[in-house]
């Protein structure tokens, strides 16, 4: 992976023009230029010039950009934002305060370690099963993050044949959503397409990477390439679009394609359309990573108006809800004011199921769900929701 293929820093390219401010989900509930991305490139510019101090006043604004890229679209002078935060964000993760710096390491060392992830997988399970998931508001803060919990994945190694199709699980998504796994599993499996999840795949390396750690991110992402290499896959698929995303994006050798967009054409194309009346509410997210990762939001829509009874809601707007570049982590407050109107508009809609296809857009409105003590709404990836529902 080369860090070349995007444009060349440049902040002064920035007219200062203002026209990305309203597309900002920070500015929007802040008001504040410090907040927007051209006072982001104000900070940057400061800092690389030594005019301004990487203090944590000046770090925390370049924290709490999420990374949504609603900016890069919006600017007429096509400032290559994404290049310039990333670079910002390794330069001065030296400079960010203890807790930063150990939360950072500490999640990327967990979603990365298959022993630690499997002690934890059973310890949630165990307590789903238990309902101590319902004392979580005080002591077990964590189980906000849980709707269902499945701690397993469907293999079946007979199946293991020539014109396979490979599915990367990620390191987010190995840990929160092995159901989606299974679900592609078992419609490959109703199309008669062989399939093998892809051991050792540890991480796409958009963690690291996104979070001020590039060097570990690109390393990273070179030993999931590596593993993708091993064996003569058809195609792999992968079902978190910020992983998809990041592999599109540097990773143009390798036979990938987001599994969303891979199950959409197969149920079209194999035209599995007996599906089960389902008099449901759904309000449809789309993920920002939607564009990089390739993912043709129509043909969801398209696809899920096949199911009987359906009726569909999506948001009015395109901001994004606040989860991305690890704010789940960093910056709670923050984020709970940014997904507040997507929160009010599944309560004012009376919505039975959200779906979205980002895992850390999927935690966030889990979390803001169970936070808020709202009953019987369903966050799900749209994969699990179409195999749930296929006869
Ligand atoms: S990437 Fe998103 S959050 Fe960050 S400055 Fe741009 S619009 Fe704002
Ligand atoms: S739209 Fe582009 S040029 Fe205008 S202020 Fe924003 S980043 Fe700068």
């Amino acid at each position: 992976m080369k860090n070349t293929s995007y444009k060349k820093l440049d902040p002064d390219n920035c007219a200062m023009c203002g026209m990305c401010l309203n597309h900002c989900p920070t500015y929007k509930i802040s008001k504040n230029e410090s907040e927007s991305p051209r006072g982001r490139i104000s900070i940057i510019h400061g800092l690389n010039n030594s005019m301004l101090q990487p203090s944590e006043s000046a770090l925390k604004h370049l924290n709490s950009c999420t990374l949504c890229l609603a900016c890069e679209s919006a600017c007429p002078a096509k400032v290559d934002f994404y290049k310039m935060m990333i670079d910002a964000r390794d330069k001065y993760f030296k400079d960010q305060n203890i807790k930063f710096k150990i939360k950072t390491n500490l999640i990327s060392f967990f979603l990365k370690n298959y022993f630690l992830k499997g002690i934890a997988s059973k310890i949630i399970f165990y307590m789903t099963k238990h309902k101590f998931k319902y004392l979580n508001k005080n002591i077990f803060k964590f189980m906000n993050y849980i709707q269902d919990y499945n701690n397993h994945y469907e293999i079946d190694q007979k199946r293991i044949k020539k014109n396979t199709i490979g599915i990367f699980t990620g390191c987010a998504t190995d840990f929160f959503q092995k159901e989606v796994a299974n679900n592609c599993i078992n419609i490959l499996k109703k199309s008669k397409i062989n399939y093998e999840i892809i051991k050792n795949a540890r991480c796409c390396g958009s963690l690291d990477y996104n979070s001020g750690k590039i060097e570990r991110g690109i390393k990273n992402n070179k030993l999931t390439v590596k593993e993708f290499n091993k064996k003569k896959y058809i195609s792999i698929i992968g079902y978190a679009s910020g992983c998809s995303a990041f592999i599109n994006k540097n990773n143009k050798d390798v036979n990938y394609q987001d599994a969303t967009t891979f199950i959409l054409d197969l149920l079209e194309n194999k035209k599995i359309n007996n599906y089960k009346i389902t008099k449901k509410n759904i309000c449809i997210h789309k993920p920002c990573t939607t564009k990089s990762a390739e993912i043709n939001f129509e043909k969801l829509i398209t696809v899920l108006k096949m199911i009987p009874g359906i009726k569909i809601f999506t948001y009015d707007d395109d901001y994004c809800c606040g989860a991305g570049a690890q704010n789940l982590i960093h910056n709670q407050k923050n984020l709970s004011k940014i997904v507040e109107p997507k929160i009010n508009f599944i309560n004012s809609n009376n919505i039975d199921y959200l779906l979205t296809y980002n895992i850390g857009c999927s935690l966030n409105f889990i979390n803001e769900i169970n936070i808020k003590n709202i009953k019987n709404v369903k966050v799900m990836h749209p994969i699990t929701f179409l195999n749930d529902r296929i006869c």
